[in-house]
């Protein structure tokens, strides 16, 4: 990856010939991959994107309205990297080609434009995002969006629109920046130092998820660290064709979270915990920064990791109920974590948990994938909703805020009576049982 982005020679941006030819079409990803399985054309699958990215690196294929649209079909979810036997790094490779066509001649579109206003004004200027956050509250909680839903004035524009509009995440009434200090001690004698990512949606729209996971680490002997001047990983960035911006994320964070001396960096979100682990290839060939990267990105880990490699504080309550557990895919496929969800969850007792039928099967949320690809989103939504329906669990539990909004979403619209909730939630709800019994 590179720091500042060449727009004379874009190509350069793509993976070389040798890391393209990886790929010997055997085809073994194609059953994985949500987007061949909804069209069954090759070009949407990731043998075909790759053969598709490979002859405009070759400079056999220019960048057409096709390949723009292909790129951007594909939710990025990696699942084809977990079937992969030849261990094909899929993920690089489509988000080289994004980066390539947001920053060239293709990426002069109104579409682009509004993304890049979106990832590099909003997302990532802290302030910003908390007057937009504030606005979107204003709009959810006074009654606007109610009475604009039910004028269905949004059909003039789109048809889609007031079901997008549905799918924005609900802001939090009090975000977590306000509520969480920088320095909290626990409840116990420190055993453990932590520092704590609340990140830029989950700080502003999942702050409650925040606040439990900052609970249970209070609980289990962590003194916790959440620098205030931290901000967004860059994660959405990276996968979005925004790589300067992304760069300049995570170097922010770098400079933050090495001031301080810790033994792990605690994520609840698999999006960020992921990208901030890329942040070693980030800056690898940055004489300052990649010894720090590499520090920084081999001391990341999950909540749910954390807390299944400590020992447990026993005081906590029962949760009598059927749960079962959706594999987030930048957790399972990209992170390869599957095993530390689960046996979080079997720390909680009383739970029954529920085998999920294609547990690590996308959701269809993918970043902004259910806004710009809303119904085909909606179709492998309705998969993951079957399937979580024929378990009759009464809870799902995820540790991404992007499936967490889309599965909510997803039980409306296909009324699938289930709770959808974060692990961390879940064990902080069984700590307050203790409590109160
Ligand atoms: S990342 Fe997901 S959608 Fe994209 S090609 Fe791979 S399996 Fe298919
Ligand atoms: S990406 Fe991997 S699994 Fe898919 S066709 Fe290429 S080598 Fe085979």
């Amino acid at each position: 990856m590179m720091n500042s982005i060449d727009k004379n020679n874009l190509l350069a941006i793509l993976p070389n010939d040798d890391v393209l030819s990886q790929c010997m079409h055997c085809g073994m990803c194609l059953a994985t991959c949500p987007t061949y399985e909804l069209t069954m054309q090759e070009k949407s699958s990731p043998r075909g994107r790759i053969r598709l990215i490979k002859s405009v690196a070759r400079g056999e294929l220019e960048i057409t309205p096709a390949f723009v649209k292909e790129m951007s079909y594909c939710l990025d979810c990696q699942a084809c990297e977990t079937a992969c036997p030849a261990s094909v790094k899929y993920g690089s490779m489509v988000e080289a080609a994004r980066v390539m066509i947001s920053n060239g001649k293709s990426g002069r579109t109104v579409g682009n434009y509004v993304k890049k206003f979106g990832m590099n004004f909003i997302i990532a200027e802290k302030i910003f995002l908390k007057i937009t956050a504030n606005i979107l509250k204003f709009y959810q909680r006074s009654g606007m969006q109610k009475l604009i839903h039910k004028s269905k004035v949004m059909n003039l524009f789109s048809k889609n629109l007031s079901e997008i509009d549905k799918l924005s995440p609900r802001i939090s009434d009090v975000f977590s920046d306000k509520i969480i200090k920088e320095i909290n001690m626990p409840y116990g004698e420190v055993k453990h130092n932590v520092l704590f990512l609340s990140g830029c949606i989950m700080n502003v729209a999942f702050s409650e998820i925040n606040q439990d996971t900052l609970e249970i680490l209070l609980q289990n002997n962590c003194k916790v660290i959440c620098p205030k001047a931290q901000g967004c990983c860059g994660s959405l960035h990276a996968h979005y064709g925004e790589l300067p911006k992304a760069v300049e994320l995570a170097k922010h964070n770098l400079e933050i979270f090495s001031k301080y001396d810790f033994d792990f960096l605690v994520s609840n979100s698999a999006g960020c915990g992921a990208f901030m682990k890329e942040y070693v290839h980030l800056f690898e060939n940055d004489p300052k920064l990649a010894e720090k990267a590499k520090i920084f990105s081999s001391k990341i880990l999950d909540i749910t990791q954390f807390i299944t490699s400590i020992e447990l504080n026993k005081n906590i309550g029962t949760i009598d109920v059927p749960v079962t557990y959706h594999d987030a895919c930048h957790l399972c496929h990209t992170q390869k974590i599957t095993k530390a969800p689960r046996d979080f969850l079997k720390l909680i007792p009383g739970l029954s948990i529920i085998p999920l039928e294609e547990s690590m099967w996308c959701c269809g949320s993918a970043g902004i994938y259910n806004v710009v690809e809303y119904e085909d989103s909606m179709k492998i939504l309705e998969r993951k909703m079957k399937n979580i329906s024929s378990t009759k669990a009464k809870i799902v539990v995820t540790g991404n805020p992007g499936c967490i909004g889309q599965i909510k979403y997803g039980a409306e619209k296909f009324n699938v009576d289930i709770e959808v909730i974060h692990p961390a939630t879940l064990m902080n709800r069984a700590y307050k049982n203790y409590k109160s019994s």
